[in-house]
């Protein structure tokens, strides 16, 4: 076999291995509301981006009474947010007014360019940001490649559309190899 074919096969395996990093998270946790963010500030984390719909609420819907007492609650733990959704402006600015944060719409995730912009808002760093979110190949992807941890939670919704029902069965196979490795290193939740 010549040496450009195995070269390019070993390459396209580093890539796929570097992809797969790329899709674990750094911790997972059921719900967003159940975070210990008063750790993590003490951790030295200073803003969170937050995926709105099934992270925080139902697939489009309103801002409800536990999602507007988190951002009170974090305003008052010291945490600047970003709402970074690929949804349109109008649900997203009206979710962002009821809870009283930042917001970037039609982010385009996974690309990391409405991470880099939601950090600029907030005037934080990689290390000093964190991510939270319910799907592995939009937010975890994009999330880890920007450089942030993240925390992935299970969906609030678990009826979904049919698109991301596939990507769903796409990502079970990442948690399984996840859960592998977590399980090899024989120590906490945190794999990177
Ligand atoms: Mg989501």
């Amino acid at each position: 076999m010549p040496v450009s074919v195995l070269f390019s096969r070993y390459g396209y395996y580093i890539t796929l291995k570097n992809m797969s990093n790329n899709l674990y998270p750094t911790t997972e946790i059921a719900s967003a509301f159940s975070i210990p963010y008063e750790s993590y500030f003490a951790m030295g984390k200073r803003g969170i981006i937050y995926d709105i719909d099934n992270t925080l609420v139902m697939h489009g819907a309103p801002a409800d009474k536990r999602s507007i007492e988190l951002f009170e609650k974090l305003r008052f733990i010291g945490f600047k947010t970003v709402l970074l959704s690929n949804n349109k402006e109008p649900r997203v600015k009206s979710f962002a007014d009821d809870v009283g944060s930042l917001y970037v719409y039609r982010a385009g995730k996974p690309s990391v360019k409405g991470y880099e912009k939601a950090m600029k808002m907030m005037g934080t760093t990689p290390e000093t940001t964190l991510f939270v979110g319910d799907q592995i190949f939009t937010d975890i992807w994009g999330a880890n490649r920007a450089g942030i941890d993240t925390i992935l939670t299970e969906p609030i919704d678990p009826r979904e559309e049919i698109q991301i029902i596939l990507k769903r069965r796409l990502e079970w196979f990442v948690l399984r190899s996840y859960h592998r490795k977590k399980k090899n290193c024989g120590k906490g939740p945190e794999v990177k």
